[in-house]
């Protein structure tokens, strides 16, 4: 049962009052299976309100307080885990396995941020007078803006909204249009456990819209992004423009650099089962494969292997091990990403094609041969797309790992320590993951460099964009 999917303002699920809704699209068979309601101004008008209210409640209760209340949305994320996850299959695709551990990674993540909320510190600093106390505070910065996208519904919205609340601060998520209910349902995990009305509202609608009305608004305080390096840029802009703190997730283009001398069945079975996850539609996901020469065929051969070994199909059968494409959007880019390679000389090792007619299936899929001026060379393919690159130098392997203006994820698989720790140093990314995956763990930090944003998003270091620092110098009266 795909329910209609309302707004969340002020502790109340609601209809937008003109009653406008947007189709949510089922990508295995094209179906509508029901509607998102459309917040306009009236509404977002509505949710700064509730949350600037919401705001000062939330932020005078303590932090163990909050911690105790974070701590039941997690487990009711938990004990509605399986229902959730059908919600989430259904509306974006990839298989129930991956819906589930979404779900329940994501309420780890609210028990991490819980429990880091506790331990805001500030300092003591010594003072040059003697009775002059120099106290260095944190405090929650305000009420947030987010903006999350439909690759990950519920985890590219738990690690904002959690941190956020850890701190103290009240939040206004513009939700995923095309995946609305599995991100509504972590909203109603943190309002009935008890988060106060107005602490956290959910919207949906145009997202250039809702943008353009929250960043400039001076209720708000700071904005969180996750997704294309193209929008990330336009909104830092606009909150550069007004003076409001940013936290960009944006694109990748990871590159995956194997050694003549790396365990090959490893890397084939971790890279492949990583590329192909999500049906490839994940910003960490590895994309650029950077073989050594004296491998290239055998790693090449392994990769294959694993990739035709996917089962292909609707995320609700047993044993599906890929998904739909989550939009049709999806799909168009990467026939045009494979008709301008193959045009450009490129070789299709296996996959190339859409799957069947009815879902936005699209075959895993191997390109070797490549010429440099390659589109999906340059752009985020942000789908099941490999990308074989051969190198025979370290040197060489480093320039085309860094080559893009990206730097979100690496991945490098060696059995030598000296050339793991010389990748760790000299490859420019925000995660790098070596000999295994390894990353998006609520314990440690995810962010990139350049194009690809700033901020992090895990570990201790994500709950720092939520806080100020307040310098108060004391003395005795
Ligand atoms: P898109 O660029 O239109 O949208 C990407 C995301 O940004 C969506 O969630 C959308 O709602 C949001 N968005 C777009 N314009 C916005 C605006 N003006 N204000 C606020 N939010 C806005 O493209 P798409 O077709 O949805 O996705 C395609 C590309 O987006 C992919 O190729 C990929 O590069 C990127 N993407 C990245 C992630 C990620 O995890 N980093 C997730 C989804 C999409």
């Amino acid at each position: 049962m795909y329910p209609n999917v309302l707004l969340h303002i002020d502790g109340k699920w609601q209809a937008a009052a003109n009653g406008r809704t947007l189709d949510i699209i089922n990508p295995a068979t094209e179906e509508v299976l029901g509607q998102a309601s459309h917040a306009g101004p009236p509404e977002l008008d509505l949710a700064l309100a509730a949350a600037a209210r919401g705001f000062t409640v939330w932020s005078n209760l303590s932090a163990f307080e909050r911690s105790k209340i974070m701590r039941r949305a997690a487990d009711l994320l938990r004990e509605r885990a399986e229902a959730i996850a059908r919600l989430m299959t259904t509306e974006q695709g990839k298989p129930l396995e991956q819906s589930l551990a979404e779900t329940l990674g994501s309420a780890d993540v609210i028990d991490w941020f819980a429990e880091e909320g506790r331990r805001a510190y500030g300092r003591v600093i010594p003072a040059r007078s003697a009775g002059v106390y120099q106290l260095s505070v944190r405090a929650p910065v305000g009420v947030v803006a987010g903006f999350t996208p439909w690759n990950f519904p519920i985890s590219q919205a738990v690690r904002k909204v959690s941190a956020a609340l850890a701190a103290g601060c009240a939040f206004i998520l513009k939700g995923p249009e095309e995946t609305p209910a599995s991100c509504a349902e972590l909203m109603r995990a943190y309002a009935d456990a008890g988060v106060p009305a107005g602490v956290v509202q959910l919207v949906f609608g145009k997202p250039a819209e809702i943008s353009e009305y929250l960043i400039p608004h001076p209720v708000v305080k700071k904005i969180s992004f996750t997704g294309s390096t193209v929008v990330g840029k336009h909104l830092a802009a606009l909150a550069g423009a007004n003076m409001k703190r940013a936290t960009m997730e944006l694109g990748g283009h990871a590159p995956a650099v194997i050694c003549a001398d790396a365990d090959l069945d490893l890397a084939a079975k971790i890279l492949s089962a990583n590329k192909f996850r999500n049906a490839g539609q994940v910003c960490v996901a590895p994309t650029r494969f950077i073989v050594q020469n004296e491998v290239f065929e055998p790693f090449l051969e392994r990769f294959v292997r694993e990739a035709e070994a996917i089962k292909l199909g609707s995320g609700l059968d047993a044993g599906v091990t890929m998904g739909p494409l989550a939009n049709d959007r999806r799909v168009a880019a990467m026939e045009g990403f494979i008709a301008d390679a193959v045009q450009k000389g490129a070789r299709i090792r296996t996959g190339g094609k859409r799957s069947g007619n009815k879902g936005y299936f699209f075959e895993p899929t191997v390109l070797t041969d490549l010429s440099p001026d390659t589109r999906a060379l340059h752009e985020e393919p942000f789908g099941p797309l490999a990308l074989f690159l051969p190198f025979d130098s370290f040197d060489e392997a480093i320039l085309e790992a860094n080559r893009l203006p990206y730097g979100l994820a690496a991945y490098a698989y060696t059995r030598s320590a000296a050339t793991a720790t010389a990748l760790g140093e000299r490859i420019e990314s925000g995660m790098i993951g070596i000999n295994h995956h390894g990353l998006a763990l609520p314990e440690t930090p995810f962010g990139g460099v350049k194009d690809s944003g700033y901020g992090s998003e895990g570990g201790a270091e994500g709950l720092e964009p939520y806080l100020v620092t307040k310098f108060i110098s004391q003395a005795s009266g």
